[in-house]
């Protein structure tokens, strides 16, 4: 079986706290038969380590981007994001979007609003698919990713929490939907009922690891092996077996990055 990690961060992952190195954490996800991992930046201090960690490792890929909860200059810095995103390692734009769920005042929100707007101008102009966080944010978040003709290079809403009105909105938009370890916690029925509803052939699932970890493993500190139970609990809803998730999850994930990972 040939699982994908569409979003993890291996290099927020307290690897001090775990007490492991990160070599050791991709082979763990390999064992599982994760074969591939999308390493999501945050911000742009992250980015020399991030093309470092893509040379060590044939199996993690990277992105460039500036999360909208961290800290952020008024006027976007087009040409820091432009350069940085044309670095050939670099095979998405992100995360980017909109997080209002710290009621962010005003100001906050259009700087948010200008930068994911300068991350889609990116994406387009690179062809490089754009990673997005929407979070208490939906109708700006639809109409910015239609004004700005998102959908060219290729979108994925990743970990996605909010309702099946935005999720139908982003299906007819082209976009992808990625799931991660919440749809196997107790109180997320409704999330679960929109994985049941989801279209096979735009779905993809994810750890967000560190952060988010799976039951069981809720609590701890997440890696990408545990990506094996969020495929688990989609197959469970699907009425599918693991087989054919981890098929169809890593060819939506090749067709989205327009990647061809060998074994997969
Ligand atoms: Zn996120
Ligand atoms: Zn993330």
């Amino acid at each position: 079986m040939k699982l994908i990690d569409s979003h993890c961060h291996l290099h927020l992952i307290d690897y001090e706290q775990l007490n492991s190195d990160m070599a050791t954490v991709v082979k763990a996800a390999q064992t599982k038969g994760v074969t591939h991992m999308l390493c999501v930046a945050t911000d742009f201090s992250e980015h020399e380590q991030l093309c470092a960690i893509s040379e060590q490792f044939d199996s993690v890929s990277i992105s460039t981007g500036l999360h909208p909860n961290e800290s952020m200059t008024v006027k976007p810095d087009l040409q820091i994001l432009s350069a940085l995103a044309s670095h050939p390692k670099v095979i998405a734009i992100g995360e980017t979007g909109l997080d209002y769920y710290r009621d962010p005042s005003a100001q906050h929100r259009i700087t948010q609003q200008a930068w994911f707007t300068a991350h889609i101008a990116v994406a387009n102009k690179l062809n490089k698919p754009l990673i997005v966080h929407t979070r208490m944010a939906k109708a700006d978040t639809i109409a910015i990713l239609k004004a700005e003709n998102a959908s060219n290079a290729g979108v994925v809403l990743h970990c996605f929490t909010e309702d099946w009105e935005m999720a139908s909105q982003a299906l007819d938009l082209g976009c992808y939907i990625s799931f991660s370890g919440i749809i196997t916690f107790k109180n997320a029925d409704s999330l679960r009922e929109i994985v049941k509803k989801m279209p096979m052939d735009r779905l993809l699932i994810e750890t967000d690891s560190p952060f988010l970890a799976p039951v069981p493993f809720r609590g701890k500190i997440n890696q990408p092996s545990y990506v094996t139970e969020v495929a688990q609990s989609v197959a469970l809803l699907k009425n599918m077996s693991m087989e054919s998730i981890a098929n169809k999850t890593s060819e939506n994930f090749q067709k989205l990055f327009k990647l061809n990972i060998e074994g997969v």
